[in-house]
């Protein structure tokens, strides 16, 4: 894990040195320091708080409004990225109320390889006449610029770097750099880099997006979402569509994922150690077409990850032999790893991501989605490897 500095939160009043993101995970949103403190904030579980008289302005209120177990998760997220953190419901519960950004008649512009939850939400919001949607490539610049120039009204830019599950790598700063001078704001799902290894709005977007499930969490056991917004507006703006919406996320989730982002860094670093030392070998497995991740010299993202990002992340997407009935055949052939969808947790999980019915068009059928987790890496490939084999079986079938 690259020890790079970037945040700016001292470590008390009394030394202004700033921490890497490393140490942040372990550090930020902490109770205050004193004697027989507690070192965690423990799981609030009032749906509401005293208040009334003078008392009223400040306190927390209500359970729908804010919660002290939520306000440690937001304090570490906002940290690590670099803003003020909202925690929701869900993934999709931030990712809609960060789509909700745009008023009704605006237009938002969403990667064509975008996470499927995003499109479906985008394309219902169409559906209903609310938003008009435009589907770009972002990894090519000409063509956001074109769309935007085409864009009249307000607009919101969605960003998603690495996609999923094709794992293109967008050029943040200059699409946030054309996105406002379009008068665009720039939103950034930031759910598969995470903030350790990329920070959208030192990049120059407004607004970052996690499905906080994944990576931050770590255990596949919490479902969760935040949104992370630099200015005051913009923030009010999302707190206000979270109280009225009311994905409200649960203290013990926040409690969980809270736990989880302690040890983000020492999952992160095996993981993607793991996941660039599997993509090498399965480059040469005769069942595999094509290996998509950064890490690869080849992959057309890496030029841009390296310069990006602190780290190529643990997401790995390969193509095989036989088309979707051999990628079946390898899902269903391994015992290790995990037949399931979702991605970031500590076990490796595997998923034809084309078995969605909403999965866009632009992802192949025989694409195979690797979430690699922290197990022994010669343990994950022996695996792996034989399970390609029984895509080898339907080779020539389509
Ligand atoms: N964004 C990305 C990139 C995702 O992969 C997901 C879920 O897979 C989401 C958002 C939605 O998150 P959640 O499942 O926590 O609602």
């Amino acid at each position: 894990m690259p020890d790079n500095v970037s945040s700016t939160t001292p470590l008390s009043p009394a030394t202004a040195t700033p921490l890497s993101p490393a140490t942040l995970a372990v550090v930020a949103g902490r109770p205050p320091r004193g004697l027989d403190s507690e070192l965690n904030t423990p799981v609030s579980l009032s749906a509401t708080f005293v208040g009334g008289g003078s008392l009223g302005q400040a306190s927390l209120g209500y359970g729908r409004f804010a919660n002290p177990t939520w306000v440690a998760l937001e304090t570490a997220i906002g940290e690590l990225e670099g803003g003020r953190a909202l925690v929701f419901a869900s993934g999709m519960a931030a990712v809609s109320a960060a789509v909700h950004l745009v008023p009704a008649d605006g237009t938002v512009l969403v990667p064509h390889g975008a996470y499927n939850g995003t499109h479906s939400l985008t394309g219902l919001l169409a559906a209903q006449g609310r938003i008009t949607v435009r589907p770009v490539d972002i990894t090519d610049l000409d063509e956001v610029r074109a769309a935007l120039a085409a864009t009249a009204g307000p607009t919101l830019l969605w960003l998603e770097s690495p996609t999923n599950p094709l794992l293109e790598v967008a050029d943040i700063a200059a699409l946030a750099a054309l996105g406002h001078e379009h008068g665009a704001v720039v939103a950034v799902d930031n759910t598969f880099a995470t903030p350790l290894l990329q920070q959208p709005l030192e990049l120059g977007a407004d607004v970052v997006v996690h499905s906080v499930t994944k990576f931050l969490s770590g255990h596949s056991d919490v479902v969760l979402g935040a949104v992370v917004a630099r200015d005051e507006a913009t923030l009010a703006a999302l707190s206000s569509h979270r109280t009225f919406h009311g994905a409200i996320a649960g203290p013990l989730e926040t409690f969980l994922a809270l736990r989880g982002i302690r040890t983000l860094p020492l999952r992160l670093e095996r993981s993607q150690a793991s996941a660039a030392d599997l993509a090498r070998r399965l480059l040469a497995h005769p069942a595999v077409t094509r290996v998509r991740h950064p890490s690869l010299p080849q992959d057309p993202g890496h030029a841009l990850a390296a310069s990006q990002m602190s780290g190529f992340g643990a997401l790995v997407a390969i193509e095989v032999v036989g088309g979707a009935a051999g990628a079946d055949a390898v899902v269903d052939a391994v015992a290790l790893w995990v037949p399931a969808t979702s991605l970031g947790g500590v076990e490796s999980l595997i998923e034809r991501r084309r078995r969605h019915g909403n999965e866009p068009a632009v992802v192949p059928e025989d694409l195979l989605r690797l979430s690699v987790g922290v197990e022994d890496v010669e343990d994950l490939w022996r695996d792996l490897s034989q399970a390609l084999d029984a895509a080898l079986a339907h080779r020539g079938t389509v």
